[in-house]
């Protein structure tokens, strides 16, 4: 009855006992994946800052922060390191390089120190001023998942949401638990969920994915994120398609089924095709034309097959990079600062 995983299990075993005191006395980690965000890195911590004042306030909810430098190439560590642990811990954690958000977001949600973890943004884009709510919603109200959706996406533009579209589609094809449209990765975790997330063994994440696959109570918040105050974001359309194709080779097996299915109706064509033929050739004594649609034919089925190939070798690609089973990411620095007493209400 020793060692973590039974531990974890109790966490949760609690919960139907569980009241607002006893939830916010796991504390809370904010969690902040940073990647060339120098520019607005401190504004943002002061107002991280009066948030953890708010929630001391309302709940006697402690909590730190855990800034996770993606290898960024701009001054964002230096500025990580002078940020002051006014109430809050602060956590700096360096990572060897640019390992991506999900590898950043895997670091933070290991190395945070208490309880419930809470994702968001660096760059100003998650409002620091719903983190009380989401809070709310898990001491309050018992939730464990507290995920955040774009209100709407109109500011976008139409092939993205066409692309959103697919790949939702796609992903929560034949598949029995959805995975929820247009979430982001603004979401509280409570102790349990967060100890659950954790305890998934995969390299490959996909944090959206997995934070819905875990179950547990899950509440989804509709609000509209705010523009970006510094810098661009770090996502083109090539890092997009990339995270969608790794999403959905994670999660579904929907493109292999296409190449199942795919086949059934070209190999069912050509063999209503054949039977045209044949039927021709021995009752009407035509002879076979048709060379232009030889080729295609040709065309169609080398090119089908290529693209399958390449689909399943995304599926191989990912046998082979779990079974490697390298880390996630280095660390190549870390740093806490404890807060000090408590500070001084206004
Ligand atoms: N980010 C990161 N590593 C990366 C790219 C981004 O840690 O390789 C962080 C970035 O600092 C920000 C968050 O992930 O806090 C979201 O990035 P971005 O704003 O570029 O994405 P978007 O908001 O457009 O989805
Ligand atoms: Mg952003």
């Amino acid at each position: 009855t020793s060692g973590e995983p039974a531990l974890r299990q109790d966490a949760g075993a609690t919960e139907a006992a569980a009241t607002a005191a006893t939830r916010a006395a796991a504390g809370l980690s904010i969690v902040m994946p940073v990647y060339n965000e120098a520019g607005g890195l401190a504004a943002l911590h002061a107002r991280i800052v009066s948030v953890a004042r708010a929630l001391k306030q309302r709940w006697g909810l402690a909590c730190e922060v855990v800034y996770v430098d993606d290898g960024s190439r701009d001054r964002s560590l230096a500025v990580a390191a002078t940020l002051p642990p006014d109430g809050l811990d602060v956590q700096v954690i360096a990572l060897s390089r640019n390992f991506g958000k999900e590898a950043a977001l895997l670091a933070g949600l290991e190395h945070s120190r208490l309880g419930a973890v809470l994702f968001m943004d660096s760059d100003g884009q998650h409002p620091p001023a719903m983190v009380e709510r989401l809070a709310g919603h898990w001491i309050d109200d018992g939730y464990d998942v507290v995920f955040t959706a774009k209100a709407s996406r109109k500011a976008e533009s139409f092939l993205r949401r066409l692309f959103g579209r697919t790949f939702y589609t796609l992903i929560n094809w034949g598949s029995r638990h959805k995975i929820p449209e247009d979430a982001g990765d603004f979401r509280l975790l409570s102790p349990r969920a967060a100890a659950a997330l954790r305890q998934l063994p995969e390299r490959n994440r996909f944090f959206k994915g997995l934070a819905s696959w875990i179950g547990f109570r899950q509440l989804r918040i509709d609000y509209e994120p705010a523009a970006r105050e510094h810098g661009t974001s770090s996502w083109n359309f090539g890092a997009l398609l990339g995270l969608s194709i790794e999403g959905l080779t994670a999660f579904s097996v929907a493109p292999l089924r296409i190449a199942s299915l795919l086949g059934i109706a070209l190999a069912a064509t050509a063999f209503l095709f054949g039977l045209q033929i044949l039927i021709e050739a021995l009752f009407f004594g035509t002879a076979v034309p048709g060379y232009p649609s030889l080729l295609v034919g040709v065309m169609v089925l080398g090119g089908v097959q290529l693209i399958m190939i390449g689909v399943m070798g995304e599926y191989i690609a990912k046998i082979l990079s779990e079974t490697k089973g390298r880390p996630v990411y280095f660390v190549a620095e870390r740093s806490l600062k404890q807060a000090g007493p408590a500070a001084p209400p206004e």
